[in-house]
């Protein structure tokens, strides 16, 4: 497709020689003075790709064109070629200092000409496209690949100097985005821009957004940016005082430069993840124990697929009880990992690594695998079946056609659904209510029975509870934990009332006192899970028990 040029000249006569001599290699199109020419800009400033601007007009004349054309940050990418009677320094000059690019003469020399268009639209299109490359089409700001390049020549370039690289994330930006919409979180990540331009505007300072709500600062250690940034978020929390959001930096001092950038840009995350774990502090600084914590996230990482081939990961029983009989109703599988380097680890430390790294679906299948083969085996050794309740990750919402797996999978176990219990964590719903409501509608068709695990741990409402299609609510250890405590036992009875009056059974987790066995007893909450009764068990034990219970 031709590309088009834009001919701002009054003389018909000379916008007629233009076109004519320029038709072959353009579309041109003509405005007969400045103001027909930035009207012509407002709406189809995208499709020109050079203006040919006179000087002396009517109405608007070419200087008066170009003050107005460079308020438009738009119009930038558009090259300007002033085309002058003869050779006119003084009218050059005023045209280049208000941003003109080129000159021609007139009486024109075609190839002249013709040469000076390509060679400015060229030139022009050839900044932009390395410009639009490097920068975050959002906000403006680099993106996190140009953000490693130039962080990368800064450091190289300056060896005696002592850098800093801090990583900033918005907690809780998530919730914002659901409560107030997408474009309401644009106009905040936009607006956080703004100000860190304004603040780093002629600073030794590079920042850039690394990819949603989280952005990369690299600075001397000495400027002590840390404050700066505080400052800046407080203008956010300002202007969005609505929102429950808060920032949270993580700093990494380079103290080697020889690991690359991409590493320390990692540390500052790590720092920036420990500093999200507590309610106190919105910054913290790398240090050792993130260095070693670091290090045994990559041998996790590094040995998880060995480790799954080589049977590492056991899953453990934990019974679960009737609270009126005492007896022994099902149980919950947990999985237990014995590394053959770094000894016992619990789920609670590799578990958020698989969620990141995608490995939890793998595992996890791995699980309900070996779950229906052990319901399988109780169903033909003793002639009861107990449920047994599996995890399902909130990154196995994700998996293509889960219902699917699960389904087959009980099939091929001569299995009903009804079990195999799924617990999903009450967090994933929150956070993928959508998402997670169709696959669940999916299980439930296909007869699963679904528990909506940890209660009460996060961000649960209880408003939307009716909207929720689960068949038991799990109470997170820590509601159980209110036992002895006046208020809190009031919200434990209301809760309990709320679920049962909506149809689902109740099972409270964490059950360590018997205090607390009698209260939710008296409560009527229906199923029990806790040390009280036992710890999670290895395959033997739990088995025992089973025909015991039988
Ligand atoms: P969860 O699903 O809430 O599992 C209950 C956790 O509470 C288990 O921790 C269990 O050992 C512990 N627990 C049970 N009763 C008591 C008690 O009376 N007192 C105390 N202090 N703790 C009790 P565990 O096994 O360390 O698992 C931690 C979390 O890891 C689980 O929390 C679950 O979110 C995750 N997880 C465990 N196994 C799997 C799995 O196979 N797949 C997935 N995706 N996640 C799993
Ligand atoms: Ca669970
Ligand atoms: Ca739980």
């Amino acid at each position: 497709m031709k590309k088009t040029v834009l001919v701002v000249e009054d003389q018909e006569m000379n916008r007629e020689i233009l076109k004519a001599l320029l038709e072959d290699r353009y579309t041109v199109i003509g405005a007969e003075n400045g103001l027909e020419a930035l009207e012509i800009l407002k709406t189809d400033s995208e499709r020109i790709s050079a203006i040919l601007l006179d000087i002396v007009m009517p109405v608007m004349d070419g200087y008066g064109f170009l003050e107005e054309f460079k308020k438009e940050p738009e119009y930038n990418k558009i090259p300007v070629i002033v085309t002058t009677d003869k050779d006119a320094d003084e009218t050059e000059e005023k045209a280049l200092a208000l941003g003109a690019n080129d000159f021609v003469n007139k009486p024109y020399n075609i190839k002249v000409l013709l040469r000076r268009i390509d060679n400015l639209i060229d030139m022009k299109e050839s900044i932009y496209r390395l410009r639009d490359a490097e920068r975050d089409s959002l906000t403006g700001a680099y993106n996190r690949k140009a953000f490693y390049r130039k962080a990368k020549e800064i450091i190289k370039s300056n060896p005696e100097e002592k850098y800093q690289i801090i990583a900033s994330d918005i907690e809780k930006f998530k919730y914002f985005n659901d409560a107030f919409g997408w474009k309401e979180g644009d106009s905040l990540l936009k607006f956080y821009t703004e100000m860190l331009n304004g603040i780093f505007e002629n600073k030794d300072v590079l920042f850039a957004r690394a990819h949603s709500d989280i952005f990369y600062f690299l600075s001397k250690e000495s400027d002590n940016i840390i404050n700066t940034l505080i400052y800046a978020t407080k203008m956010v929390y300002q202007r969005f005082y609505e929102a429950k959001i808060s920032f949270k930096f993580g700093v990494y001092n380079i103290e080697d430069k020889s690991i690359i950038i991409n590493s320390m840009c990692d540390n500052a995350i790590a720092a920036c993840n420990q500093a999200k774990l507590t309610y106190d502090h919105d910054v913290y600084i790398y240090d050792d124990a993130l260095m070693s914590k670091n290090k045994q996230n990559i041998q996790i990482t590094k040995t998880m697929k060995q480790s799954l081939m080589n049977e590492d990961f056991k899953v453990y029983y934990q019974p679960k009880y009737d609270i009126q009989t005492n007896k022994m109703i099902g149980a919950e599988a947990l999985i237990r990992w014995q590394h053959p380097e770094l000894g016992f680890i619990s789920p609670g430390e590799f578990i958020p690594i698989f969620e990141e790294n995608g490995f939890i679906t793998e595992l996890d299948i791995y699980i309900w695998e070996h779950v229906c083969g052990f319901i399988e085996k109780m169903k033909n050794e003793h002639n009861k079946i107990l449920p047994v309740s599996v995890n399902v990750s909130r990154k196995d919402i994700y998996k293509e056609g889960l219902p699917e797996i699960l389904k087959s999978m009980v099939e091929r176990h001569n299995l009903s659904p009804t079990y195999l219990h799924l617990e999903i964590t009450e967090s994933a719903y929150m956070e993928n209510t959508e998402n997670i409501l169709e696959v669940v509608r999916r299980l439930k068709e296909y007869g699963f029975i679904i528990e909506m695990d940890d209660f009460g741990s996060g961000y649960s409402s209880l408003a939307s509870l009716n909207q929720m299609p689960f068949d038991t609510i799990k109470l997170d250890k820590s509601l159980v934990d209110y036992v002895g405590n006046e208020n809190g036992e009031k919200l434990l009875k209301f809760i309990v009332q709320l679920v049962q009056s909506l149809g689902m059974k109740i099972t409270a987790e964490g059950v360590e006192y018997k205090e607390q066995l009698d209260f939710l007893e008296n409560l009527n909450c229906d199923d029990i899970q806790g040390f009280y009764f036992s710890k999670p068990l290895m395959l033997a034990d739990f088995s025992a028990k089973l025909t015991e219970n039988n």
